[in-house]
């Protein structure tokens, strides 16, 4: 799955949503978070982000790891 990383707080630019081919990019108060059970990896969403928050899971850097907790935490409580 692709993750969004902390790039995205409080820009929440939205292009990825208009990419989505699946709509499985869902809007928090600070930041989008990409769904993982629905995302068929097809990478589309990552290069049309201009501030480049979103990686592919096993591309994400250490730092963003927390990010990777936020968003199951944000599915896990809707
Ligand atoms: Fe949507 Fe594809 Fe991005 Fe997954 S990788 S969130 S399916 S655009």
């Amino acid at each position: 799955t692709y993750v969004i990383g902390s790039p995205c707080i409080d820009v929440k630019d939205r292009a990825c949503v208009d990419e989505c081919p699946v709509d499985c990019i869902y809007e928090g108060k600070r930041t989008l978070y990409i769904q993982p059970d629905e995302c068929i990896d097809c990478g589309a969403c990552e290069p049309v982000c201009p501030v480049e928050a979103i990686y592919y899971e096993a591309d994400l850097p250490d730092g963003e790891q927390p990010y990777l907790r936020d968003n199951k935490r944000f599915f896990a409580d809707i």
